[in-house]
Formats: C-alpha cells, structure tokens, sequence
C-alpha cells in the first residue's frame, strides 16, 4: 500500500531516551522542562523570536484570532484544510473567501483587497503545500487598511521567503505538528509572533489564562501540550534536514517520471526556499483526475484530493463566487510523499498515472 503520506518514526531508541528524565522528574505536562526546550530549539531553527508550542494547529489558529480581538469579517482563502475556516467561525467571525491565484494556488491578492468593507478586521492566509503566499503584497494591503494578518504556516515549517523563516510574517503565524505533516509531535501545533505583548496574551490564554494559581489574566483555554509530546519533537528536529533532503530528490524525480503528463504545478514563489512538503499536481480535466483515482486506488496507491471540495462549500458558511478555486479542487490531486518512498514506487505511481492519461 502506498499512501499519501506516513508519520516520520526515528529510531526508537532515541525516543525512549528522554523517556527516563520524564518518570525521574514526575512532571507530565503544564510547560515543562521538555517543552521549554522544544520551543528554544525550534526559535533557533526557525530563526524567530517568540514561539509557543500548543496542543496542535487549530486551537493555533483559535488562539491567534482571539488574542488579536478579530471581529466581524475575516478575508480567508478557499484552498485549504478545513481548519482555517471553522477557526474562523469557532472564534465567532464571518469567513469571506476570495479566489486564487491559477498559478501559486494561494490567496490572490488584488481579489483581497476588493473584499475589504467596514466590517472586515483581519486576513486569514494560507501558505498552501509550503509555497508562500504573496506577503509583500497581503502586507502592503493590512497596512494599508489596517488590518490584522495571521498566516496558516501548518505546511510550511522551513519554508524561507527572502531568506527569512516564513513564520517572521503577518500579526501571529501558525504550525501544525500533526503527525502526517513535515516536523511533526505526533500532535502539536504553534504561534509564532514578533509582538512580546502579544505572545505574552497567547500564553495566559494556552494556560487558562491564569497568571498564578490563584489570579487569572484573561480567558483562556487549554493549549498546552505535553513533556511526550515535545520529546518527539525534539527527537524529529534532529532528523529533520534529512527528511527536508530526501522529499526534495523525492520530489525531482516525480519531475522527471512525469515529465510527460499533462498537468500544471504550483508555481514556488520566487522569494522562497521551497520545503517539499507536498507534491501536488493539477490535472487537466475532473473526469481524468477521478479515473485516475480509480487506477491508482486498484493499485493501492492513495494519492489525496487536498483540497476538495473548496471551503465555501462547507454547510456553515457563504457560499462564494470562486471559478478558479473550484476549478482547481476539481482536478487536483497530492501524490504520494513520505521518507520511506522508494524510486520503484514513484516509477509505479507515475506509470499508472500516464497510461491512464494515454487511454
Ligand atoms: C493540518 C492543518 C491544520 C490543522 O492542524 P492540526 O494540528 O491538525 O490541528 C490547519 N491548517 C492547515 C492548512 C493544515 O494543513
């Protein structure tokens, strides 16, 4: 079987090792010492200064929308996981969704700001597969309007744009450490923020929002995470330029397999040092993409439709008008793209993927 993608699992060995320090100290959770190592380790390789490390990548993006007072409406993207949008709608506020761009498959820009109405307090934007988005320009737009940016970041951990860690944009970034993304904990997710002020509020609100045992700050919820959950962080962030190596000739060698398929790629913004994150391809027409399912499916090979169906589409919010992103989530498909994948079964997956093109 070959999947869309398989949890990183290092050696267990190295896993076990914190696990003496764990039982030795008797201390599970509530940010401890291998939580508070974790979030040191990752500021240095992601190069940023303020980091929390959360329960996973939704109640991120939760708590990024609450500690910045969004209300209202919040211009989002249509392309991406679920989680963005009922983010959105959990904290209360109205997505309002504006197309893609047809090259970088991320939020358009000019399409942006042509939402923008009295009401409208913050962009929501999603750096899809890993690819930034157009930041300079969703930069220039909130300034200009004074509006708030939060990044959904989940695919992007070592994304670089302009040499800078994608996490240094926008208001507040987020990660998700799920199991099945690039770095990840298992579950787990993150803030990034350059603001001390605001990291300061994410923090009494990851914690309850108590400042004490007995005085509380503000509202808060339960974002922490656990001592478990940060040891296999902190085991996964030493494999993790190895991984980062092996998806890039992973994903070269798709290039070359499918050098004669019929498809369109998302274009890597030219301001970015791509992370390999997800190899995903635009079919020409809906009808091909779902024979090729089929095919593929037959031969236990599950490529992923991410992203379908387009969020407006979900039954608790507006429907939108989006002839781009509907045509997209129609015809594309995320192939195969995990450490382990071998040579064979790229050749394989791109094998059946052209005979079904050529029928
Ligand atoms: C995975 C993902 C999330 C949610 O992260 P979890 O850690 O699974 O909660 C949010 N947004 C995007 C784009 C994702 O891919």
């Amino acid at each position: 079987m070959i999947p869309v993608t398989k949890p990183f699992l290092p050696p267990q060995h190295e896993y076990e090792k914190y696990l003496d320090g764990i039982w030795q100290r008797n201390w599970l959770t509530n940010n401890g010492p291998l939580v508070n190592e974790l979030e040191l380790k990752l500021k240095e390789y992601l190069k940023v200064n303020h980091l929390l490390f959360l329960t996973n990548g939704t109640i991120a993006i939760q708590i990024a929308i609450k500690a910045l007072d969004l209300t209202g409406e919040i211009i989002t993207t249509p392309f991406s996981y679920v989680a963005t949008t009922s983010s959105i709608v959990w904290e209360g506020c109205k997505p309002v969704f504006v197309d893609i761009d047809k090259n970088t498959l991320n939020i358009d820009p000019k399409k942006v700001e042509a939402a923008i109405t009295a009401n409208t307090s913050a962009i929501l934007a999603t750096h899809v597969y890993g690819n930034p988005c157009d930041i300079d320009a969703l930069q220039a737009i909130a300034q200009k309007h004074k509006l708030k940016v939060i990044y959904d970041a989940a695919h992007a951990f070592g994304t670089l744009y302009k040499g800078k860690s994608v996490f240094e944009f926008g208001d507040v970034s987020t990660a998700s450490f799920h199991a099945t993304k690039l770095f990840h904990t298992i579950e787990g997710g993150g803030v990034v923020t350059n603001s001390a002020a605001l990291l300061k509020r994410m923090a009494y609100m990851r914690n309850f929002g108590h400042d004490g045992p007995e005085k509380f700050a503000e509202v808060g919820i339960n974002g922490k995470n656990s001592e478990y959950h940060a040891a296999m962080g902190l085991v996964n962030l030493s494999h993790i330029e190895a991984i980062r190596q092996a998806r890039k000739v992973q994903s070269e060698y798709y290039d070359k397999v499918l050098k004669n398929l019929k498809c369109q790629k998302p274009a890597i913004a030219k301001e970015a040092t791509f992370n390999y994150a997800y190899y995903a391809v635009v079919l020409p027409t809906e009808e091909t993409t779902l024979r090729m399912v089929e095919e593929l499916n037959r031969n236990l090979i599950y490529p992923r439709r991410y992203f379908f169906p387009s969020l407006d589409e979900l039954p608790y919010v507006e429907r939108a008008e989006l002839p781009i992103t509907r045509s997209v989530c129609n015809r594309v498909l995320c192939l195969p793209l995990y450490h382990t994948l071998t040579f064979e079964e790229i050749d394989f997956v791109a094998r059946i993927m052209l005979r079904v093109q050529n029928n």
